[in-house]
């Protein structure tokens, strides 16, 4: 029988990098070094004692050390400048002694091979029984098309072992802002940081990918993070008419539940506040529109002034694809 696997949680900057890479090499692999931190005990004795540990095992990916200067890259191979990637890790090392080479993740999306190759599975082997590598267990990461961390499989080493296992995705996490642990060290429940209904299914976690995706490419003064096991989107987008919009976005609305609130207003000139509640309408998506929306209203606004609000409104609710919907979203209320 095969032993339990360790829980991962990946910050989901290190995912929309990884994701980000790919799309701009779309004819080569690409990858890179894991770092991060392992939380329970990583360095045993025996095969035995490892396989025992494994379930309560945490590893908590923060970042990757890009494939470096000299890496050697194909539509067929992946080979990491290795000196390079050292160098950087010690330079990272000596501001964070407790940071772990925890593994490492490659894209095969040029070729879309599924499987780790025999090459691949030399190199991981090799590395995790390495006496120069810190702990007993490697990670390792594999894309297999251009939507990046969405699909990818995930593998465990074992020091010692002659199998290697495929970590299934209910043990695989994306989370936010994961390098706050750089400064302290987690605790138990900041490490089960979850949104049930999102990160507890591929589904969901598929969505909440595409979506930090959308923002990290797209909404690049919004910050994306997670709350009280609740997805949040906030900050102020200065749009091109030349209108201060600020964004608050949270879904679920409640916990477990799944409906999304969007409320948006305008700071210069504060003449325009929105709210939206929708079933699974709320997301990165529907905030981009919004945005677009206000702003086409402040170009409109300032050039004629009888606009009245609720034209935009109108507006809105066409840019988001709500007028099917026979509740009405558009009635302003009031943000506190
Ligand atoms: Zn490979």
């Amino acid at each position: 029988m095969n032993p339990r696997l360790p829980r991962v949680t990946i910050d989901m900057a290190v995912a929309a990098r990884f994701a980000e890479e790919i799309h701009r090499n779309p004819d080569i692999e690409v990858g890179g070094k894991y770092i991060g931190f392992v939380h329970g005990p990583a360095r045993l004795p025996t095969l035995g004692a490892r396989h025992e540990v494994m379930s309560s095992l945490a590893f908590e990916v923060v970042d990757y050390i890009d494939a470096g200067p000299g890496a050697s890259r194909s539509d067929a191979h992946h080979y990491p400048d290795r000196d390079y990637q050292l160098r950087r890790f010690r330079e990272i090392e000596r501001m964070m002694p407790a940071i772990e080479h925890l593994g490492s993740w490659h894209s095969h999306h040029p070729n879309g091979v599924r499987n780790l190759s025999d090459r691949d599975l030399d190199g991981y082997f090799w590395t995790v029984n390495n006496q120069d590598h810190n702990h007993d267990f490697f990670l390792a990461s594999l894309a297999v098309d251009e939507t990046g961390f969405n699909h990818a499989r995930h593998f465990l080493f074992v020091r010692g072992d002659q199998h290697y296992y495929e970590i299934p995705l209910a043990n695989i996490e994306l989370v936010s802002d994961a390098s706050s642990s750089r400064r302290t060290p987690p605790q138990a429940e900041e490490t089960t940081l979850d949104v049930p209904g999102w990160t507890d299914n591929a589904i969901g976690r598929s969505q909440l990918a595409r979506d930090r995706e959308f923002v990290f490419r797209r909404l690049t003064a919004l910050k994306y993070g997670i709350t009280s096991g609740r997805v949040t989107l906030t900050g102020t987008v200065h749009a091109a008419s030349g209108v201060d919009i600020e964004v608050k976005m949270v879904y679920p609305s409640r916990v477990g539940g799944d409906d999304g609130l969007l409320k948006i207003r305008t700071l210069n000139p504060p003449s325009i506040e929105f709210i939206l509640e929708d079933k699974y309408a709320v997301n990165a998506r529907s905030v981009q529109g919004a945005i677009v929306a206000v702003d086409l209203w402040n170009w409109r606004a300032t050039r004629a002034a009888y606009v009245v609000a609720f034209q935009a409104m109108n507006g809105m609710q066409r840019w988001l694809g709500l007028g099917r919907n026979d509740r009405d979203h558009s009635a302003p209320k009031d943000i506190s």
